[in-house]
């Protein structure tokens, strides 16, 4: 978000993974900041777990698939707020107590009392150094198939850099996992023998 306090109280209120920190906030108001597939997936994903979620959605309208605005605007405990930039997270010190954020229509500010703010305004993965070397989708993830190959032979991708869905440790060890027996069974198909 780049605002003041996000650096202050990160890891203490201000997070950006909901199926990783979800838990944490059983019971608490938090809010979701982006409107688009992420941020409505963990306003919808959280709803079910913690008092109260607002989320904050910079542009006038969200980016989300219709299916899942449609999903997030049934619930109860969602309120959904457009034209919001975020101002300010601020804290008690030790950890997050509310956060500030502008109307940008009429350029009021506003607080919100919240015991998180869930991050979800996009991830960039690391590969702009394969250019023109390997392909990638226009996210710039690695495009890989089950075997975690790539598009080039004998080159093979795995984790958070790729298209595998769900970010997340596990499937980031059980891809590299695949990503080793799939290069070993290329080895053993293509090194001369002798
Ligand atoms: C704040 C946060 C909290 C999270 N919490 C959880 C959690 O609680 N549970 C969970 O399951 N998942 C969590 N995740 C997701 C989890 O961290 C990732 O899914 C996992 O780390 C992916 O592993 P990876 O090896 O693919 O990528 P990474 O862990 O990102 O490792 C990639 C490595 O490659 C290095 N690198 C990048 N570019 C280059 C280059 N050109 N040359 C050499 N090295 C390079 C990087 O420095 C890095 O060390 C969290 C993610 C974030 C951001």
């Amino acid at each position: 978000m780049n605002v003041p306090g996000e650096e202050q109280y990160r890891t203490r209120g201000v997070t950006y993974c909901p199926h990783c920190d979800g838990p944490l906030y059983k019971g608490k108001r938090v809010a979701v900041i982006g409107g688009g597939n992420s941020g409505v997936e963990a306003a919808i994903d959280l709803a079910g777990i913690v008092e109260h979620v607002t989320l904050l959605e910079f542009a006038p309208a969200m980016k989300a698939d219709a299916v899942l605005q449609e999903k997030v605007r049934s619930l109860d405990n969602v309120d959904i707020i457009l034209n919001a930039q975020t101002l300010e997270v601020k804290g008690d010190g030790s950890k997050l107590t509310s956060m500030e954020y502008k109307d940008r229509v009429n350029d009021t500010v506003h607080q919100l009392d919240v015991a998180g703010i869930f991050v979800q305004i996009g991830l960039l993965p690391n590969t702009t150094w394969l250019d023109g070397a390997i392909e990638r989708n226009q996210m710039g993830e690695i495009l890989i198939d089950a075997k975690c190959e790539t598009s080039v032979k004998g080159v093979f991708a795995a984790g958070d850099c790729t298209t595998v869905p769900y970010k997340q440790i596990i499937i980031a060890s059980g891809e590299g996992a695949k990503a080793s027996l799939s290069a070993f069974d290329y080895l053993i198909r293509t090194q001369p023998v002798g």
